[in-house]
């Protein structure tokens, strides 16, 4: 049976193979944790965006949304903490040379005693079959709790390590772990540094005149630096939120899982202001109701989970994970944090502009709180396109490669196919092209046979096929193919903006 390693190397095969994503500056062999997107990774990242947009903006009718620039005044990361704050510790291995993140490498320990947990639940739920009491086992079986307090244990160490900025102690737990490089095999660490994650750089053309700014590393502050003049210009009332897609950049340490961890990268973010005290409201609120958007994609309710934070940011009073199943594990996939008001009163503080709401309901000015909901877009594309990859077999000798993206939000939506090249097919073929390509996106292909041609818009992900025949052009019917089942059905080109409609139509997803 292949691992999931091996699965993982060909998903980023076939993206290259079928133009979703290529490495950045591949033919001077490439630039590390930057990635480019090809035909078909554009038309899915674009429709992710609008999926997203169109569950935030257009269906909310109290969120609007904003594209701020991604140069910002230099203050702005001075106010928001990440000038001081936004580091990650790094260690390095002094026999392999590796650099990796000491917080991750004391994660993964963590989760493979967490995994041990799953396999001795697994194990019970076998052998006591439909009487097995999964909460009763975990509270009263010695094994897990024994390795829940070590969990336990393991984070109370390094929460307290990091609070107390002392990474000799984070450094030691490392050691007390006997946590090893896993390229040499050996606990021959340096010590744990903090490493900023901001990129620099400067902005005007002389060196008298220019001053030095970063590329931001969230959309976040976009949005709280205008959070005013949006509220105003749009007559807003509290509650209220502000979306935002764009470009985030972090000099990430160690960047080795494809577009998972990316040095310059895509946000879709929505800040909720709220009134103080109803934020924990609005953060379950919120924590509802984006589970269920990604749930309505059906890409498997068990591939997503909830991870609450234990050691929260200094800006949070309540954080979670929206984790996915990645082919190299359960990883966070989106953000929610309630923020409180931290943002807005630092930058009321280092401007000195006065930014509270008034409030007319209860005739009061005051700071919003906030709570956050924070999706990497690259990363709800990897989660797509893995949960999707398929090995099928479809005969004895034939097996096929399709990526069963949902319909709603494929690349290509209709491939438009003459049987072949002769008898004017071509010809009805395109007209049938041009009457459905203003609604959907359609390919259109007349070479190779059309078995070749069928695996390639499976490996693509398309979820329909028109197949153009002779009898087409006595009775202007085709065939219709489905991608997921391969079934075929005989329609009416009259019916087919109908029928096909109603399965491929955002909507459905929406509402
Ligand atoms: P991680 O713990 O994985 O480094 P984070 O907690 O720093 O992520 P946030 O600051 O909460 O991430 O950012 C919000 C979202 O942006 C994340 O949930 C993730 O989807 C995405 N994201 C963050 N960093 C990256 C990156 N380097 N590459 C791609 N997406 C990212």
């Amino acid at each position: 049976m292949e691992n999931n390693e091996d699965l993982f190397k060909k998903i980023i095969g076939h993206c290259k193979e079928y133009g979703f994503i290529f490495q950045s500056s591949e033919i001077y062999d490439g630039l590390s944790a930057a990635y480019d997107y090809g035909p078909n990774g554009i038309e899915l990242k674009n429709n992710i965006k609008e999926y997203w947009w169109k569950s935030m903006v257009n269906m909310n009718e109290n969120i609007v949304g904003i594209d701020s620039a991604i140069f910002m005044h230099p203050k702005i990361w001075k106010a928001s903490g990440h000038v001081d704050a936004f580091n990650d510790p790094l260690i390095d291995n002094k026999d392999s040379k590796k650099r990796y993140r000491a917080d991750i490498l004391i994660e993964d320990f963590i989760k493979k005693i967490e995994n041990k947990i799953q396999k001795d639940i697994a194990k019970a739920r076998q052998k006591f079959g439909d009487q097995f009491d999964e909460k009763q086992f975990i509270s009263t079986n010695k094994r897990i709790i024994d390795r829940e307090k070590r969990i336990k244990d393991i984070n109370n160490k390094f929460n307290q390590a990091i609070s107390n900025k002392n990474l000799s102690k984070v450094k030691t737990l490392i050691e007390e772990l006997d946590i090893k490089c896993p390229i040499s095999g050996t606990c021959n660490w340096t010590d744990v540094r903090q490493f900023n994650l901001m990129f620099k750089t400067e902005m005007g053309s002389t060196s008298e005149s220019s001053s030095e700014i970063f590329l931001r590393p969230e959309t976040a502050q976009g949005i709280f630096v205008n959070f005013l003049n949006v509220q105003k210009s749009s007559r807003l009332k509290i509650p209220f939120g502000i979306a935002q897609i764009g470009k985030a950049f972090r000099n990430e340490i160690i960047a080795r899982q494809f577009i998972f961890r990316m040095r310059e990268f895509e946000q879709m973010e929505m800040q909720f202001f709220v009134k103080p005290g109803d934020e924990i409201k609005w953060y379950d609120y919120w924590k509802g109701t984006r589970l269920k958007w990604h749930e309505n994609l059906n890409l498997g309710k068990d591939n997503y989970r909830f991870h609450d934070h234990e050691n929260l940011a200094h800006y949070a009073n309540a954080a979670c994970d929206i984790e996915f199943k990645f082919p190299f594990g359960f990883k966070e996939l989106e953000g929610i944090h309630s923020r409180t008001d931290f943002d807005l009163n630092a930058h009321i503080k280092y401007s000195g502009k006065k930014m509270q709401y008034f409030d007319p309901e209860i005739n009061q000015h005051y700071t919003p709180y906030v709570v956050e909901t924070s999706i990497g877009l690259d990363r709800m594309f990897l989660a797509i396109l893995s949960s999707s990859f398929k090995e099928e077999k479809i005969n004895e000798n034939e097996t096929r490669t399709v990526l069963k993206i949902p319909p709603q939000i494929s690349p290509v939506k209709l491939a438009v196919l003459p049987l072949t090249k002769k008898d004017n097919l071509p010809k009805k073929a395109r007209e049938i092209l041009h009457s459905l390509q203003i609604n959907f996106s359609c390919q259109y292909e007349e070479k190779d046979s059309i078995g070749k041609r069928y695996r390639r818009q499976d490996a693509i992900g398309t979820p329909y096929c028109i197949t153009i025949d002779h009898e087409t052009l006595e009775n202007n019917s085709v065939t219709l193919r489905n991608r997921d089942d391969m079934s075929q059905e005989r329609v009416m080109i009259s019916d087919l903006k109908s029928i096909i409609e109603t399965k491929l139509d955002l909507s459905s997803l929406l509402s």
